[in-house]
């Protein structure tokens, strides 16, 4: 059976030039990076060549690039580092001292509560049903306790983009650190850290083509970060432990690549999620697109299906060899509604009936062509199985019938 693989936001297969970079280093290259002899340079070398690739990518200078075993470390040590620098320095207590938003990846919204649980106010902003953060609302929950704004550059289920310049500005305005995870977005759309005053930025290497458990955190010169992990002092002390050096290699020839693609990709992508959303939306009755129209992510079509519920979907669809997701991988496998669904404004009927389909360099036209194809015939037989969709003809035929 065909095999199509349309779950990119989850993670992306490790490209082939990737893993041939990260190979030696596992057997031949397997110094530590710490050690003075031959060995240890090699691996020191190597590590410091994925810095400047990494680096590269988002204009930043190659010792503002700390590695991190992925986007989850990149967010903790990224928003606790500074809630615990700012800890002492804190005197007013009354306003949000941290604002983020409700669409956030739980690897920031659960930080987060963590630190509400050790006595900071956050303030969790609302978006606009295509999931954007209101940029005057932003700036009126600014308080002179607040230390800092933490929002995301691209939303993971429905791949809207936000308008991070913005809030960069009024960040700086405000003298307030921003704090935003871009694993969605860098590699994918240009991040500019030069351009866009953005203090801290999260990346992950297995959302690029890079392998899993290795990402970065972008610290802005003379932004001071409180160490989560103590120990021999690696990274300049800020995340001790022998470096992942394969990963790392891995990562930073990712980046290399992903920055060398930027627009070949994009380009490609956008044909093929344009196609997909046109004719899913003229082909299948009472379906709607989730997030921005335009504002979005080359590689996210998210769709919402009336009548429908999303496992029964992504279960139909996997039987037809098409991978596919109901939202983010970390809560696919929980029933409950999507939290971003949910923000957007969608009830939990409708959350559930949702769709994301990510695609991929690899993905082809006649693999877009192939889901058009199937997917119709899944969601007609999901229909007629459906007491939800069954209620929603026989309300429309009592509407008719009152009409006459
Ligand atoms: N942030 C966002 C927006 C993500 O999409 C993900 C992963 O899905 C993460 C953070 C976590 O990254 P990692 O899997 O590298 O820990």
């Amino acid at each position: 059976m065909k095999r199509i693989y349309m779950d990119h936001a989850a993670t992306t297969p490790v490209d082939k030039d990737v893993v041939k970079e990260m190979l030696p280093f596992f057997t031949e290259k397997y110094g530590n990076p710490s050690s003075l002899h031959s060995f240890g340079r090699e691996a020191y070398n190597a590590m410091e060549k994925s810095r400047e690739n990494i680096a590269s990518l988002i204009n930043a200078d190659k010792d503002e690039i700390f590695f991190t075993s992925g986007g989850t470390e990149s967010d903790n040590i990224a928003i606790k580092g500074i809630a615990y620098k700012m800890k002492e320095e804190i005197t007013d207590y009354k306003g949000p001292h941290i604002i983020t938003s409700v669409v956030e990846h739980p690897a920031v919204m659960e930080t987060c509560r963590h630190l509400e649980k050790m006595g900071f106010k956050v303030k969790y902003l609302p978006v606009d049903k295509y999931g954007i953060v209101s940029i005057d609302e932003l700036e009126n929950s600014i308080s002179k306790g607040t230390f800092l704004i933490s929002v995301m550059h691209a939303n993971n289920e429905i791949g809207t983009i936000q308008n991070i310049d913005d809030i960069g500005k009024i960040a700086k305005e405000h003298d307030i650190v921003f704090h935003s995870d871009a694993v969605q977005s860098a590699g994918k759309i240009p991040v500019d850290v030069k351009k866009i005053r953005i203090d801290l930025l999260s990346m992950s290497s297995h959302k690029i083509y890079g392998p899993k458990g290795v990402g970065a955190l972008y610290i802005r010169k003379g932004v001071k970060l409180e160490p989560m992990i103590h120990g021999g002092g690696h990274e300049k002390g800020l995340r001790s432990g022998t470096e992942n050096i394969p990963g790392i290699v891995g990562f930073g020839k990712a980046c290399e690549l992903a920055k060398k693609r930027l627009n070949e990709d994009a380009e490609h992508l956008t044909i093929l999620r344009d196609k997909l959303i046109k004719n899913v939306l003229n082909i299948i009755e009472e379906t709607y697109l989730n997030g921005h129209p335009e504002q979005r992510l080359s590689n996210n079509a998210h769709f919402r299906f009336t009548g429908i519920e999303g496992e029964a979907l992504i279960l139909s669809m996997d039987e037809k060899g098409i991978a596919a997701s109901t939202g983010s991988a970390c809560s696919s496998k929980k029933l409950l509604p999507s939290h971003v669904l949910m923000a957007i404004g969608l009830n939990e009927i409708e959350a559930h009936g949702s769709l994301r389909l990510t695609l991929g360099r690899e993905n082809t036209d006649e693999d877009v062509r192939y889901v058009i194809d199937v997917l119709p015939g899944i969601v007609e037989k999901l229909r007629k199985m459906s007491s939800l969709w069954g209620k929603k003809l026989e309300i429309e035929k009592w509407k008719k019938k009152m009409k006459k």
